[in-house]
């Protein structure tokens, strides 16, 4: 599932593509997503020039002439290239010479939503050991899950709230409302290192789901992950999965490194 180095990777390459140019056309794949786009969010979409790229947590925002913008989430195994071809196209937007193709073989990916109530953005200077102790304090869940609930933290998923949990020595099963200042500080900032790295890699493109760019990069994280995907900790130990799963799945970490 794209996460947030992904999705600002997709967000780069449109802004720079994108910048500049008018809608001419639109189309819905023949079956769309599962939730259709509103009827209301395409009206005036042809003829809106494209002013800007933005990303908010996972979601995509169009930024168009007029004040109008267009949201995108490439939900579960979402896919934006440039160009036609491909399989299990969902929507497509024309802009003169440019085709924007949306794919998405499990079409859980949507256009035109509207943005839910999304927590920090982890890049920015609002996030840190403070902000995230308070966001964390009254919670019984597990930090992992709390870290993955986009109303807390915007962007995250199982691969970077793995790896920052690592990073930070904290096991993905302990009550986030246990962290003390000093773990969410440090936990803060190896959300901030992993996401920053990541994005830098231009994300992660994982054997099973086969992310890439819409120019059709991989991305390189997946060679550099400390704890996802592997039966040995980058550490050197070998690497436990908790007992019970962890917002639907179970979660690798070191016994020796994480507390
Ligand atoms: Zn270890």
């Amino acid at each position: 599932m794209p996460e947030l180095p992904e999705v600002e990777t997709v967000r780069r390459v449109l802004e720079e593509r994108l910048k500049g140019s008018t809608i001419t056309a639109y189309e819905l794949g023949r079956p769309t997503f599962y939730r259709r786009p509103p009827k209301a969010a395409l009206a005036g979409l042809v003829g809106s020039t494209v002013e800007g790229v933005r990303r908010r947590g996972k979601y995509l925002i169009l930024l168009l002439s007029g004040g109008k913008s267009l949201t995108l989430h490439l939900g579960m195994s979402g896919r934006v290239c440039l160009g036609g071809g491909g399989a299990h196209l969902r929507f497509r937007l024309v802009l003169g010479d440019a085709v924007v193709c949306f794919h998405d073989a499990r079409r859980f990916g949507r256009v035109g939503c509207k943005l839910p109530r999304l927590g920090c953005e982890p890049l920015e200077p609002e996030f840190n050991g403070p902000s995230l102790f308070r966001a964390l304090r009254a919670r019984r869940a597990p930090i992992k899950a709390a870290l993955m609930d986009q109303g807390i933290v915007a962007g995250l998923g199982n691969i970077y709230a793995t790896e920052a949990l690592f990073a930070a020595g904290l096991r993905p099963g302990r009550a986030a409302g246990s962290l003390s200042g000093a773990d969410c500080a440090r936990l803060a900032g190896a959300i901030k290192k992993v996401l920053s790295s990541a994005v830098a890699l231009g994300g992660s493109t994982l054997a099973d789901e086969a992310y890439r760019d819409p120019l059709g990069r991989a991305g390189g994280f997946q060679e550099r992950t400390c704890v996802y995907g592997r039966t040995r900790g980058r550490c050197g130990h070998a690497l436990k999965a908790t007992r019970r799963p962890i917002a639907g799945r179970t979660s690798l970490y070191c016994p020796v490194c994480q507390r």
